[in-house]
């Protein structure tokens, strides 16, 4: 598997950046990891939409979702050009209803939902999804193939479901929205305890992500680096190998 970073940031994007977007390809097939702004730009300097097998959404806020509602205009009007044959897959968490109602474009997105029990094959890899701790239902993402496996977190606090599921994980690509506590008001991760949830699942290899934009990535690192010292942080635009 092959994951390209189109966005790294938390919340809103730095200046010139995006919010979450990761593409996964196995053998010139491709899957899309959340669709925040800023992502469907970047999108298409690796894939055509056409080409694009599923979608698969973490949870409904915006910087996770939120080009969803431009991907839509383009797929139907790809459609109604006649340049699209068939609407686009997109798996999202059911709740809250009224994000997900507001995502319903029955010409553009053929939508379904996961949970914990869900597993999907999508282009050539298997996608299994843990319940994460957030202000909305929010899941974890681990992607298999050929022997390898990634987990993505998501948006979450730190807790033993995060850690149980990265075990031995090769990849764990992981929430580190800020280096240490500070005024963000949601439920999410500081660098350090992104750096302690790797160690204690003994992943491969754990690369940061979700950066508050204000954030500087090198305190992130040097906070995870005191539990981890491997630790990376992703480059907008950079291919990692799983
Ligand atoms: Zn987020």
């Amino acid at each position: 598997m092959k994951l390209t970073v189109l966005g790294r940031y938390g919340t809103f994007p730095a200046a010139g950046g995006a919010c979450s977007g990761y593409l996964l390809e196995r053998a010139g097939k491709f899957v899309l990891l959340d669709c925040g702004n800023g992502v469907m730009s970047r999108l298409q300097n690796y894939c055509r939409l056409e080409d694009l097998e599923a979608v698969v959404i973490t949870h409904l806020h915006d910087d996770h979702a939120g080009d969803l509602r431009i991907l839509k205009y383009a797929i139907e009007t790809k459609r109604a050009f006649g340049t699209m044959d068939h609407p686009l897959r997109v798996f999202m968490p059911r709740e809250p209803d009224e994000l997900y109602r507001g995502l319903v474009y029955p010409e553009a997105f053929d939508m379904a939902p996961i949970g914990e029990d869900a597993v999907l094959e999508l282009a050539g890899m298997t996608f299994r999804f843990a319940p994460m701790r957030h202000s909305i239902p929010s899941f974890a993402i681990a992607a298999e193939a050929d022997g390898k496996r990634l987990v993505y977190s998501g948006d979450t606090v730190p807790h033993d479901g995060l850690t149980a599921f990265a075990r031995d994980a090769d990849v764990l690509l992981c929430e580190a929205t800020t280096a240490v506590r500070g005024p963000v008001p949601i439920p999410h991760m500081t660098a350090g305890q992104t750096g302690l949830t790797a160690r204690e699942a003994r992943v491969r290899r754990l690369l940061l992500t979700h950066l508050w934009c204000e954030e500087q990535a090198g305190r992130c690192l040097a906070e995870a680096q005191a539990y981890y010292p491997e630790a990376e942080v992703v480059e907008e635009l950079q291919t990692y190998e799983i």
